[in-house]
């Protein structure tokens, strides 16, 4: 049979190209999990997607009743689950103050981290009843989060008053998991949020291959794609980085991949035979070819991904 992906964020950039690799081999029916329609619609056809080999569900990660409601509506469809794919995110590079997610969590956090965390936990039971070969959970990294260095937190919420408090921030590692609740000296910092989700995002793999990956046989895994500088991700950046950004990256840093050679990387982490090491965090070399790389100290943090865990179970309201 053909195999049922979910892909986050498939209505632009990663996501996109990846759907359409997936669907261009006839094996793959997509679930397009977005929050624009319309948007979507449009993007699968600009792209060439034939019909039979998607179908559009409404998903905004920004809202945890949203992630609900469209986990009822996929078990409702009937579909097994083979691979899951969390891949949206936002990125605010320019922003001065911090927006919130519908429960009032940090938008960046809440988004890239939190809506894909209690995705990912109530998806876990179809992933496992599902008789695919080879079942995966992948979470889409990036390098950005392997060099966040100083400080750390996993969200933040709007007090009473409408101020927002800290739920953890801390100026040394050792005191991270100290300082996780209530810290009131947290304050924005628009990069480092974006940075600290994709932290969430690598340790949340990890920390799923550790809990479930033997008893289950998922494979759970992460992966950077390369940098993708033309998608929509730099949207909110000034018209002036995303003039030099592609070009930068193409003739200096010479780390530029195209839309549709990262969709192709991350649609061989959802269906190469040979991709099927879990726990792992995939990168390509000059030659494209596929290697496992190293996470940073913190990203690979074990004592770090069990906090993050439960913080955020709490956070998400499963426990
Ligand atoms: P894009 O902005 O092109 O794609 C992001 C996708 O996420 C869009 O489809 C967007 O939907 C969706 N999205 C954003 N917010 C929500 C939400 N609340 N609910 C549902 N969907 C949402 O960026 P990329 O393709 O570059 O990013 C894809 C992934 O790749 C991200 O995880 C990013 O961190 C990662 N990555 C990107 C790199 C790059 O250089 N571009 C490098 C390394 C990693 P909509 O169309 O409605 O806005």
């Amino acid at each position: 049979r053909q195999g049922t992906v979910i892909i986050t964020g498939a209505s632009s950039g990663l996501g996109l190209a990846t759907a359409k690799a997936l669907a261009e081999t006839g094996k793959w029916h997509i679930i397009m999990a977005c929050r624009d329609f319309l948007k979507t619609e449009k993007a699968a056809k600009s792209v060439g997607m034939a019909k039979e080999n998607y179908t559009i569900m409404h998903l905004d990660l920004a809202s945890l009743e949203s992630v609900r409601q469209f986990v009822d509506n996929f078990k409702r469809s009937g579909r097994p689950l083979d691979v899951l794919v969390c891949n949206a995110a936002v990125y605010q590079p320019t922003a001065k103050e911090p927006s919130f997610t519908a429960d009032g969590f940090e938008l960046s956090v809440g988004t890239n981290h939190l809506g894909h965390f209690l995705l990912s936990r109530l998806l876990l039971d179809d992933m496992k009843e599902s008789d695919f070969p080879s079942k995966r959970l992948i979470i889409v990294g990036s390098i950005t989060g392997m060099k966040n260095k100083k400080y750390e937190y996993v969200g933040r919420e709007r007090t009473a008053k409408g101020q927002s408090r800290g739920l953890a921030r801390a100026p040394r590692r050792a005191e991270w998991a100290k300082q996780l609740f209530h810290d009131r000296r947290w304050r924005f910092r628009r990069a480092k949020a974006y940075k600290d989700s994709k932290v969430c995002n690598m340790l949340t793999m990890q920390e799923f291959h550790r809990r479930y990956h033997e008893e289950t046989g998922i494979t759970f895994a992460s992966l950077y794609p390369g940098c993708i500088a033309t998608t929509g991700l730099f949207r909110e950046h000034i018209p002036l980085f995303r003039l030099l950004f592609p070009p930068f990256q193409k003739f200096i840093t010479k780390g530029f991949v195209s839309e549709e050679e990262a969709g192709k990387r991350l649609a061989q982490v959802v269906s190469d035979p040979s991709l099927t090491k879990s726990g792992v965090y995939w990168s390509w070399n000059k030659d494209s070819a596929s290697f496992v790389n190293q996470l940073s100290e913190e990203a690979s943090d074990a004592e770090k991904a069990r906090k993050v865990w439960e913080i955020s179970e709490k956070l998400v309201g499963l426990r």
